[in-house]
């Protein structure tokens, strides 16, 4: 028993190095996930502004061909007018003539739209690209420091990883899944010194009989409170 704890306090010293090494990563990894959501959602966004711009354009082209289509038609029947020799025959070419008239201006009327909404997109667009290169640049100094952090802590990380594979070959099942419980459960801290008749996890004051059985360190004991592994630590006496 006294082995298993000794293996516990040193998984839990491990596993506090390894957190710290993780943690010294900070928000980069997080950050950088970030940056590349966001940047793909904009691209997506200027996708599908361009295409928009593209159709706006393609309207405002077919628009203009209709323009100068129904111009060339009022022309004609302009000169028409000139020939008709009887009333019928006026009213009919000027009803054509003003049906014509609409046509372009409702053509005009959607030219000037598509590009209203075009300027729009336009700015949008070009804020938007702006935005991208900003966004790629801090991108890039972000994996920059990532990568540098990274390969500052990788021989130190590889080295506890190797022997943390180790150690927990050897501790036996119900223990490592009672450290794995605990430790994610309480800020993972599974294994804890026991500081002036206390649970130093939690502080709650751990009960004669078990401080006897912790410091006799012949069986392994956990906190009645938060469930964590306790030891009698070097520097801590029973001071009562
Ligand atoms: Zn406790």
């Amino acid at each position: 028993m006294q082995n298993v704890l000794q293996q516990l306090i040193r998984l839990q010293e491990l596993d506090t190095r390894l957190d710290a090494l993780i943690e010294k990563l900070g928000d980069l990894p997080e950050t950088v996930k970030t940056l590349e959501i966001q940047i793909r959602n904009e691209q997506e966004q200027n996708a599908i502004r361009r295409t928009s711009i593209e159709e706006n354009a393609a309207l405002i082209s077919s628009n203009s061909v209709k323009v100068e289509d129904l111009k060339t038609k009022i022309t004609k029947y302009k000169e028409q007018l000139f020939l008709v020799t009887t009333n019928r025959e006026y009213d009919a070419l000027t009803s054509e003539i003003e049906f014509n008239e609409q046509g372009i201006k409702d053509a005009e009327d959607q030219i000037l739209q598509s590009e209203e909404e075009n300027n729009r997109m336009n700015e949008a667009f070009g804020k938007t690209e702006k935005n991208l290169e900003d966004m790629a640049q801090r991108l890039e100094e972000t994996r920059g420091s990532l990568a540098e952090t990274q390969k500052a802590t990788e021989e130190e990380k590889q080295q506890l990883e190797d022997t943390r594979k180790t150690l927990i070959a050897l501790i036996p099942r119900n223990f490592m899944s009672v450290y794995q419980r605990v430790r994610k459960a309480r800020n993972g801290l599974a294994v804890v010194p026991l500081m002036r008749d206390a649970c130093s996890g939690c502080h709650n004051r751990v009960i004669p009989q078990k401080r006897v059985d912790i410091y006799k360190k012949n069986q392994v004991i956990t906190c009645d409170y938060c469930g964590r592994f306790l030891f009698a630590a070097d520097d801590s006496e029973e001071d009562e």
